[in-house]
């Protein structure tokens, strides 16, 4: 029997042929243990009846996807709903995808302090609800409108400065590029919050709806994982991709069977 006993489902990956709750059902038909949901999924369903579904079906929760978004107008009201959702469904950490420059910005130093005192302004209510913050680190080219955060190593000196109840969700898509990958995975010991696995394709057709299946890509999807262990990460690993043309127009049962297949070898 393959182990899959650290795979979580992000719940995008079906994002187009399934409601959260078919997720939940369909992680537990196919053995899945854990669950990584979207916002907008669980907003649609009821946060407390996805809580309860999730906790029937003995279902883990890897995390919540997602907070952050600081340059947008209502940030922090937003990010404060996110943090009581995340709690209310048992996630662990709500994964943060920081923001872009707000509209019409080139103060890009600016946009960067922006995001760490949005952090620092919410981050008492985290605490309390014991929902880790995990920063997501994303590929550079996301820089103006979706994170200024770009380095696993940026991303970690943020959250060693803003210090306990901030972590680390560093996704093969966006790291595997960098120079300085494994000693920053080293540093970050401790932090990791969470570990999210796909894989990139050559060429690439779009980079945020363009993500390939674990193995499909050129990511050396085991070599990182082995980074993460070296830095003492055993936690659930969630496969997330988003993929507009190929993985999103399949039979979602097939798409689990598939998951499942590469993530034993590969994770
Ligand atoms: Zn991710």
């Amino acid at each position: 029997m393959a182990d899959l006993s650290r795979l979580s489902l992000n719940t995008i990956t079906v994002r187009e042929q399934w409601s959260l709750a078919q997720c939940i059902e369909g992680c537990a038909r196919h053995g899945i243990p854990a669950i990584g949901p979207w916002r907008d999924k669980l907003q649609e369903m009821g946060v407390a009846a996805a809580a309860r579904q999730i906790r029937d079906a003995g279902l883990q929760v890897s995390g919540l996807c997602r907070g952050g978004m600081f340059h947008l107008p209502d940030a922090i009201a937003d990010n404060r709903r996110a943090i009581d959702e995340a709690a209310a469904i048992g996630a662990p950490c709500l994964v943060m995808v920081c923001g872009g420059l707000p509209p019409g910005s080139k103060d890009l130093a600016g946009a960067r302090r922006r995001v760490e005192d949005g952090l620092a302004e919410i981050l008492p209510q985290a605490r309390a609800a014991g929902v880790t913050i995990a920063l997501e680190p994303l590929h550079p080219m996301t820089c103006a409108d979706r994170s200024v955060l770009s380095t696993t190593a940026q991303a970690l000196e943020m959250a060693e400065r803003l210090g306990e109840g901030v972590g680390l969700a560093l996704d093969v898509y966006h790291i595997w590029w960098d120079p300085d990958l494994a000693p920053s995975v080293r540093r970050a010991a401790g932090r990791i919050a969470a570990f999210h696995v796909c894989d990139w394709l050559v060429p690439t057709q779009d980079l945020v709806l363009d993500r390939g299946m674990i193995g499909d890509g050129v990511i050396d999807v085991p070599g990182i994982r082995a980074l993460m262990e070296g830095a003492g990460y055993a936690g659930l690993i969630e496969v997330e991709i988003m993929s507009a043309q190929d993985w999103w127009r399949r039979d979602p049962d097939e798409v689990l069977r598939v998951v499942k297949a590469r993530f034993a070898p590969m994770c």
